[in-house]
């Protein structure tokens, strides 16, 4: 049977856009549609503006600091909307290399949604229709919203993004990566933020040394980290958002931030229809090879919400076009991933958290340190880092190693290699130090 395409791929963000171009330097036709912006979640209103954002908000700490080496900083003013389309404009320029990317390879793209309507039909918004030998869901994640009277006065990390004001007064609620990443972001910036986290200690899944070593660093930089906290209701009144929290108290802020986890991109995809099996969050259920229960339908990234991260759906793209179209079934492999939160101060961590190893019955060896390091002494800063390795005791193999402070999101990238490849506590140790650096503390940890 003669298709329109060997593959059609919905959704353009990394995922999608990456295993398109692959699919199609291998010579076999390739159609993409995307209903936004090329680049998706992590190009268009995640990762990147994220760490465009870091990096503005972390200014406020350089001045402060400078004067402790010497430098005498005016006054100093920062403007939203400067920092707001300077962002835009990189984004643009980010769009239009992935959609580059599309041209040079011959990949046919449409600006619209698209749907399934069988095995192998995709529907256009328009009602045209193109079939394929192979289709792939590559349509990521949006934000969860949970019912709350008044959660439509809530914003989410879609519209922080596109806000035309900073607001003074910001409550963020949830404690994972993204709104803790955004706790950090507005304090910097300058504005009054408090964490309102339902659970008893932020970074639920993180090791628990990190977990409070991070809020506590919040804690300091003067974030109001509330824990065991939740939102009732939100009222519009003239002064701003009044927020009923649990504990019976009333607050006022401009802007209500919900980070409280995201769910899958598959309503109205016509995914059900046609029998494609999703779970219980409507994500699309593959096996190892992202292949779904109809075998010409497979899915790669955050659809699938297997481990919501950039780089993995850009593995999960590459691995699927090794299978389908190179003759080489490849897994994507999940196991190790190293990640980093930008939070302030950062946090790198790759493998097992001092809990999991115990759970699996492992005897470790924990090696932990905490200091001032060299670069916040002549400023005064009080910030200090934290260094954790998780060694099992039998085979001396690091199972875990998780850093907070500046550059851990660099370290572990490095630190993740090692892991990676088996690295004992012997090999680390044998490994010289690169001096002065903050990294030399993992591989002298006693
Ligand atoms: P997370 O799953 O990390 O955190 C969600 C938070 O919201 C948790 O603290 C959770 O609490 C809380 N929560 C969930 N439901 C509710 C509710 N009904 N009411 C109150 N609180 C609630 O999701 P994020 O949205 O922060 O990020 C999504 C994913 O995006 C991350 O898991 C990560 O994979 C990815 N990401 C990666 C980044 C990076 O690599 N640096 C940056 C940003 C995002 P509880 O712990 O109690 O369940």
């Amino acid at each position: 049977m003669a298709f329109d395409y060997d593959l059609f791929v919905i959704g353009g963000g990394s995922g999608g856009v990456r295993a398109a171009r692959v699919a199609a330097q291998t010579g076999v036709s390739v159609a993409l549609a995307e209903e936004y912006r090329y680049g998706g979640t992590c190009v268009i209103r995640g990762c990147v503006p994220k760490k465009l954002m870091v990096y503005a908000s972390q200014f406020s700490e350089h001045f402060e600091d400078a004067a402790g080496y010497g430098w005498s900083v005016g006054e100093t003013k920062f403007d939203w909307a400067t920092l707001h389309a300077n962002k835009d404009k990189e984004i643009d320029r980010l769009e239009g290399i992935y959609q580059r990317i599309l041209d040079t390879n011959e990949v046919t793209h449409y600006r619209t949604r698209a749907t399934v309507k069988d095995a192998h039909t995709v529907t256009l918004d328009d009602g045209t229709e193109f079939s394929a030998k192979h289709i792939l869901i590559a349509t990521g994640g949006r934000p969860f919203l949970p019912k709350v009277p008044g959660i439509e006065h809530a914003i989410t990390s879609n519209e922080i993004f596109l806000l035309k004001e900073q607001p003074k007064r910001i409550l963020i609620v949830g404690g994972g990566y993204i709104a803790c990443e955004f706790a950090g972001i507005m304090n910097g910036l300058g504005s009054e933020v408090t964490l309102a986290y339902r659970g008893a200690q932020i970074l639920r899944g993180f090791d628990d040394d990190i977990r409070s070593h991070v809020s506590a660093e919040m804690v300091k930089k003067g974030i109001d980290v509330c824990l065991g906290m939740d939102v009732a209701s939100i009222s519009k009144e003239e002064d701003g958002l009044v927020v009923d929290l649990n504990q019976g108290e009333t607050r006022t802020f401009d802007a209500v931030l919900y980070a409280t986890g995201r769910v899958p991109n598959t309503d109205g995809m016509g995914l059900e229809e046609i029998g494609v099996a999703l779970d219980k969050n409507g994500a699309v259920v593959v096996d190892a090879y992202s292949q779904t229960n109809i075998p010409s339908i497979y899915a790669i990234g955050d659809v699938t919400d297997r481990v919501q991260l950039t780089p993995v759906a850009i593995r999960e793209g590459m691995a699927f076009v090794e299978t389908v179209f190179k003759g080489n079934p490849t897994k994507p492999d999940h196991d190790l991933i190293p990640t980093a939160v930008f939070t302030q101060p950062e946090i790198g961590t790759v493998g097992m958290t001092q809990k999991q190893a115990e759970d699996l019955g492992h005897e470790l060896d924990i090696y932990r340190t905490a200091f001032r390091s060299m670069l916040h002494v002549l400023a005064g800063r009080d910030e200090r880092m934290l260094m954790k390795l998780i060694v099992d005791c039998d085979t001396d193999k690091v199972l875990g190693c998780h850093i907070v402070g500046h550059a851990a999101g660099e370290m572990i990238q490095l630190a993740g290699i090692a892991v990676k490849m088996g690295a004992t506590k012997a090999d680390f140790d044998r490994t010289v130090a690169v001096h002065p650096t903050a990294a030399e503390e993992l591989v002298t940890l006693k």
